[in-house]
């Protein structure tokens, strides 16, 4: 993670994660222990950077985006390459304004990106920024624009007189988004500069450059996880049309740079569920059902995203998914049933039969749970093992519709 520049802190509590989520897994079967931590790792990753890209924000006319980031991060192109992107996928017209007076030419090349590609550029009114910043607003908004980007002074460092500039201008324009812009090769610098931006003017996300020459863009996963703001965009080369929506899902395996061993620990996982399913589902059917293949109908059902997920899989089964809801289904007993059945010896798993006071008792402080909970278990245990043996007799079928209220049979899709 060091050398795809995720920072030093993100990468320490990542991996007190990853150690938690790995410690007691089973390794599953054509597949090196090593090759599935590297999945538990590229789980853990998708899960900081979140699976969906994000989109703008476009609450008023015009919608003011604010850019802000230090010089060099590729500010200016990347604004000129947001509003080409605004302009010819979305279909919104944008107006360009500069407030960077300390360097006349970062406004001359914001003019020049402009006037190239038909996008509309404000000129700065005078020597104050504020004042530019008043009459954009103005201008744009007689202009019909739904979009006014205003770009903001880039600096070598976050200094003090930066930052009170970007605040000033961040108060006056409110903007919807204020997107700071960030060199995928800055490295470890990165987390301070976000920290710094971050609390001068709330930032709504994150632009990427340079994504092209750095393709590991560890900067945005110490972003992303510092803040749990998106990465909206990321560029891809110099050219105006190189902007890109970010993909989170898809940066995880860049990081690690291991995506074929994913993908085969996937492929590999997965046949391991179809196989566990199918010796459950024998031995369901031959009457063998025991506390051992509970623990794994619980398991599976907890890989599943618990009850409520294992419902989503279930078409027809709405009804019953909302009677849940409401009655406010707590998922952690799924996680105390296993805790009690892991409590239990060999023998009393395969024979609950012989569990009474004193064995019961002693589950139950193994456990962490009641004495109680343990009897509901069993309780449970000798419900679903009835249920197993009436499911095998004829019109089993009906007599579940009749409990849907006539509805069609569900079928697992
Ligand atoms: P600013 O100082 O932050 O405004 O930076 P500029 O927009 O002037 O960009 C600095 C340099 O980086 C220019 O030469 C750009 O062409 C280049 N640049 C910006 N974004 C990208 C990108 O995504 N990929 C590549 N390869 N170059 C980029």
């Amino acid at each position: 993670m060091l050398e795809a520049d995720v920072s030093l802190k993100v990468s320490k509590d990542l991996i007190k994660n990853i150690q938690e989520k790995a410690l007691g897994q089973k390794v599953i079967e054509n597949v090196q222990p090593g090759q599935q931590i590297i999945k538990i790792v590229s789980d853990e990753l998708t899960e900081i950077l979140g699976s969906h890209s994000s989109e703008l924000n476009f609450k008023n006319k015009p919608s003011v985006f604010l850019m802000c980031g230090l010089q060099g991060a590729g500010k200016t192109t990347s604004i000129a390459k947001l509003a080409h992107y605004c302009q010819n996928t979305l279909n919104k017209t944008v107006s360009l304004v500069s407030t960077d007076l300390r360097r006349p030419a970062a406004i001359e090349q914001l003019r020049v990106l402009a006037q190239k590609n038909n996008i509309q550029f404000i000129e700065p009114s005078s020597e104050d920024v504020k004042d530019i910043v008043q009459t954009a607003l103005n201008q744009s908004e007689k202009l019909l624009s739904d979009i006014l980007i205003i770009d903001t002074s880039g600096r070598i460092s976050t200094d003090e007189e930066l930052l009170i500039e970007l605040k000033t201008i961040y108060e006056l324009a409110k903007p919807q988004e204020n997107l700071l812009v960030l060199d995928s090769m800055m490295g470890q610098q990165a987390l301070s500069v976000v920290e710094a931006f971050h609390q001068t003017a709330p930032l709504t996300g994150f632009i990427l450059t340079r994504l092209d020459a750095d393709p590991r863009g560890g900067v945005a996963l110490s972003a992303k996880y510092q803040t749990g703001l998106p990465i909206r965009f990321f560029g891809s080369g110099e050219n105006i049309s190189d902007f890109e929506v970010f993909h989170p899902d898809r940066i995880a395996s860049r990081i690690l740079g291991m995506g074929d061993v994913v993908s085969l620990v996937e492929k590999a996982q997965k046949d391991f569920d179809n196989k566990e399913m199918e010796s459950l589902q024998a031995q369901m059917m031959s009457g063998k059902f025991n506390m051992e293949g509970m623990l794994k109908q619980f398991l599976q059902m907890k890989k599943m995203g618990g009850m409520s997920g294992l419902m989503s899989y279930m078409p027809g089964v709405g009804k019953i998914k909302s009677m849940m809801e409401n009655a406010d289904f707590d998922e952690k007993i799924i996680d105390h049933q296993i805790a009690i059945i892991r409590s239990m010896t060999k023998q009393e798993r395969s024979d609950p039969d012989i569990l009474k006071a004193s064995r019961k008792k002693r589950i139950a402080s193994g456990s962490g749970r009641q004495v109680h909970e343990v009897n509901r278990l069993l309780k449970q245990f000798e419900q679903t093992k009835k249920m197993m043996k009436q499911a095998q007799k004829p019109g089993f079928a009906n007599k579940i519709k009749n409990l849907l209220g006539g509805n069609q049979m569900p079928t697992i899709e």
